[in-house]
């Protein structure tokens, strides 16, 4: 066990804390060894902070408003940025020496302590632009320094795609070509369509997965879910394929049987 590195999260609302609870739920099913931490902002329930307390070990609110001037000048000139300054919130972790983040939106399936032995800034490629990370998925370093670097980079630059993953990018704009060991193999970061967009490699390494994302506008919660079956329900809703089935299968069986129980 190392108390002093985390897997981090974050939930503005209560409808990502579904997605929060269920990857902190798979996180411990995978016997994780570090900390498990969700950011969460004003918005947040009561109801739905003592259930992430049930599952997660820190429940740090972050508040945009009442942070230092600094965030706030910062917000008031690119309003269009504000979920993106609040996973920034995730570098003022400083009682942690390093820090995994993880969306809201993904899935553990194996054990993942071996990401901690990268350094920052490590993610994997983006499968829409691979010369560009995905930010669902990083290591890094919290410092306050970098932290204002970032919020600096965010008021001078803004963020090419209007979200973290542009600014990101822009920041860290290096990954691409300086250390490969900053790459994260993409098994870490699956986004859960691309057995569609490549299937035979998906035949040759899916069984490796470790993380599963599930980018893009549907995440598992929007979809409907027959206890009964152990399957969601596909009409009208346009599923790729049978993989991209199954992990939504496998994030609502954990939803079903350890998140929904909490509520009781
Ligand atoms: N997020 C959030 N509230 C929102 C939107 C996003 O808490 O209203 C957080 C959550 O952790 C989410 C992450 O920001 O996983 C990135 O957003 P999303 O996963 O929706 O983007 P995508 O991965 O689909 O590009
Ligand atoms: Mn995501």
């Amino acid at each position: 066990w190392v108390s002093d590195q985390a897997f981090v999260t974050l939930a503005t609302n209560d409808i990502y804390c579904q997605g929060a609870l269920v990857l902190g739920q798979s996180l411990r099913n995978q016997r994780a060894t570090r900390r498990l931490v969700v950011l969460i902002t004003p918005q947040v329930s009561n109801l739905l902070r003592v259930i992430l307390s049930k599952v997660f070990d820190e429940v740090i609110e972050v508040n945009l408003i009442d942070s230092a001037d600094y965030i706030h000048l910062a917000f008031l000139k690119r309003p269009e940025l504000g979920v993106t300054l609040t996973k920034l919130h995730c570098w003022t972790l400083t009682h942690y020496s390093k820090c995994v983040f993880l969306d809201a939106d993904t899935l553990v399936l194996s054990n993942i302590d071996e990401l901690f032995d990268r350094t920052e800034f490590s993610a994997a490629p983006d499968p829409g632009w691979p010369d560009c990370f995905n930010s669902g998925v990083f290591v890094f370093q919290p410092s306050l320094e970098t932290h204002g670097l970032l919020l600096q980079h965010a008021t001078d630059h803004g963020s090419f795609d209007g979200a973290d993953q542009g600014l990101l990018n822009s920041f860290f704009s290096s990954w691409s070509t300086a250390d490969i060991h900053k790459h994260l193999p993409f098994i870490y970061n699956l986004s859960s369509n691309t057995a569609y967009t490549y299937s035979p490699a998906f035949k040759r390494f899916g069984s490796s997965v470790k993380v599963v994302h599930f980018l893009g506008p549907t995440k598992p919660w929007n979809y409907k879910y027959n206890p009964q079956t152990g399957s969601v329900l596909e009409e009208g809703s346009g599923l790729a394929n049978q993989h991209q089935t199954s992990f939504l299968n496998l994030w609502w069986k954990i939803y079903q049987h350890s998140i929904l129980p909490l509520y009781e």
